[in-house]
Order: C-alpha cells, then structure tokens, then sequence
C-alpha cells in the first residue's frame, strides 16, 4: 500500500529535490483540499535528476498558501533517486515505463503505479500533469497521446510545441489519458530558471482554467509533431563524440538539430574503420510496433551514417549515459 496523506510535511516547502527524502517517502499521494473538490494531479521526480518539477510545484504551493484555486493531488516519484541526483538507482526500474498499458509487468513497482492509477481514477482528476526534463537542447514542450481538444489545449498552456506519441508503453501520461487530460511536459534542463518559470506559469494558467474543452487564445501557433520511431544504440556498440575513436561517433553538437526539419543527406555519424568495414549499423530504428525501420530512415556511405529521409529529431542528448538509458533520439514528423 502506498502512502496518502492530506497535508504536505511541515518543512517541505523549504527543501531542495535532494532533501526529500528526509521527510517523505517514494510514491506517496498528498491530496491537498482547493476551492475546486476535482483535482489537478502532478507528479515530480518520476525520474529523480529532474527536479524542475518540484522547484516550480514549490513556488506554485508558496504562492498559494492560505487557499488553494482548485485541490491537487501530488505524487512524489523517485525522492530516493533524487537525493543522489539519478535518473533511477541500480535496482529499481525506470519509473515512467512501467504504468499500467497493454503490456503486462509483474512487479512490485508496476502494481504501486496501478494502485495510484486506481486511486486517482476513482479522484476523477481534472487533468494529469507528470513533469519531467531532458538532457539536450530542446526547446520546452509538451507530450500527449490523444488529439482530442482537451489534451491539445492542456498542452497548450505549456507550450506551443507538442508531441504526439504513441510509445514507449508503460508512461504514466498514456495510463491517466483513459480517464482525464493528461500531459507530460518537458521543462529543458533540470534547474534551469527559465524552465521552472514557464512550468510555474503553466500551474498558475492550469489552476485558473475551468473547462479544458475552451481555452481562449490559443491554437493560433501551435505545432504539433508526432514520433514515429525512437533510434536505440545497440549494446555492443562503443558510442562517443571523440571523432578518433572507436565505434560509432556522433556528430559534435548534434542536439542543435532537436525539433528541426533535417534534409535528407545530413550526416549523424561516422563509424571506425572496423565497424565501417563490417557494414555494420550502430543502432536500431524501430517504429512504434517496436518493428526494425532502419533503411527508411538512415544509411551508411563508407564510414558515414547519412539521413535518407528529411525527419525532425527530438530529445537528442549530448549525454552518453541516456542515449544508453533510453534512446539517441526520436524520429518526428509535423502534423
Ligand atoms: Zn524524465
């Protein structure tokens, strides 16, 4: 059983993401009474070096503090991560991937997530909010995973860049969508104040709303993308941004091409020698089936990788370890 309370710890307010632990435990629900009964539901730190959640949250809260607009359930995601500011600890999974879906994980964890999913379902929230950062250059957005106005207009209040997806399975935005609004918003870098301000703002925007169906003066700039594929390293492949290495080098900067329209002919990488010899790709391009597509979209010339298709990437990240964690990037096209 998770844990629920009704009224955050005394002292909360006042600590850093990596202190949480100190006064709270992973997974628990605060239900916090607003003037409106339905809910906003917002999670932080599902992945714990995100922590842009919690510092806008904090200000939203400080801001509120005699009455609240409307009442908020928050779910604190990975405060044990969060103290030593990692996406997940070793034997844990990652938490945004394994909320009830089509799939079925037997877990303790996937059942905690079912349980908050039950628990906020029966809340009727008013819409879902999970807030998350990244580790390239991307501009702040918002994910969702329906079409529908309420979702589109959620997002909006963000953003006016959003993606439309579909997978992975098991993200907590796509568990919440069967039963409310629900947005996943990517805030740029953790900690960085102009991604807490923007996330603040979206709270204070939310909390004012009364129906999502009409949100005045919006879908006027709005583009949406919808990710058709997501490009995995293989495992065995060396990765680096050294041009004089071995394996598989990406091109210096590469994240400067996030939510660009890229042509067709740009180049994504070069191979070693070894590697270039065998005709060897360095990764997989899989659609959202988790079907092989990579011809469609990349090829080799001798040791270079080549676009074969104009696409727009998202979330490339100059960081190895999440290219490793979970993708290079994410192959996007306009809609
Ligand atoms: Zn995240």
């Amino acid at each position: 059983m998770i844990k629920q309370l009704d009224h955050l710890p005394q002292g909360l307010l006042d600590l850093p993401a990596n202190k949480l632990y100190t006064k709270i435990d992973n997974h628990t629900l605060v239900h916090l009474k607003g003037k409106i009964k339905r809910p906003v539901f917002i999670s932080v730190l599902q992945h714990g070096d995100e922590y842009t959640g919690w510092d806008a949250l904090k200000d939203y809260l400080n801001n509120h503090q005699h009455v609240l607009p409307r009442s908020i359930s928050i779910l604190f995601g990975n405060v044990d991560a969060a103290r030593h500011n990692v996406r997940h600890l070793e034997n844990q999974p990652d938490f945004n991937r394994i909320w009830p879906c089509h799939l079925t994980f037997d877990s303790p964890y996937a059942k905690t997530m079912q349980e908050i999913t039950d628990i906020m379902e029966k809340r009727e929230p008013f819409a879902s909010v999970d807030i998350h950062n990244n580790s390239g250059r991307n501009p702040h957005y918002s994910g969702i995973n329906s079409l529908n106005a309420e979702f589109i207009n959620l997002a909006s209040l963000f953003s006016d860049t959003m993606i439309y997806f579909t997978s992975p399975a098991g993200i907590q935005s796509t568990a919440f969508s069967k039963f409310c609004p629900s947005v996943t918003i990517e805030c740029g870098l953790s900690g960085a104040s102009d991604g807490t301000e923007q996330t603040h703002t979206f709270l204070e925007l939310l909390h004012s709303q009364s129906n999502l169906l009409h949100v005045p003066g919006i879908l006027e700039h709005q583009k949406v993308y919808k990710i058709f594929a997501s490009v995995k390293v293989k495992e065995e492949i060396d990765i680096s941004f050294e041009q004089h290495h071995h394996g598989f080098m990406l091109v210096k900067d590469l994240d400067v091409l996030n939510f660009q329209q890229i042509p067709s002919g740009e180049q994504f990488g070069r191979l070693s020698k070894q590697l270039a010899d065998l005709n060897t790709m360095p990764f997989v391009v899989l659609d959202e089936n988790n079907q092989p597509i990579d011809t469609d979209y990349f090829k080799l010339d001798g040791d270079k990788i080549i676009c074969n298709k104009s696409f727009v990437p998202s979330m490339i990240t100059q960081s190895i370890k999440a290219i490793r964690d979970d993708c290079l990037c994410y192959i996007m096209q306009p809609i």
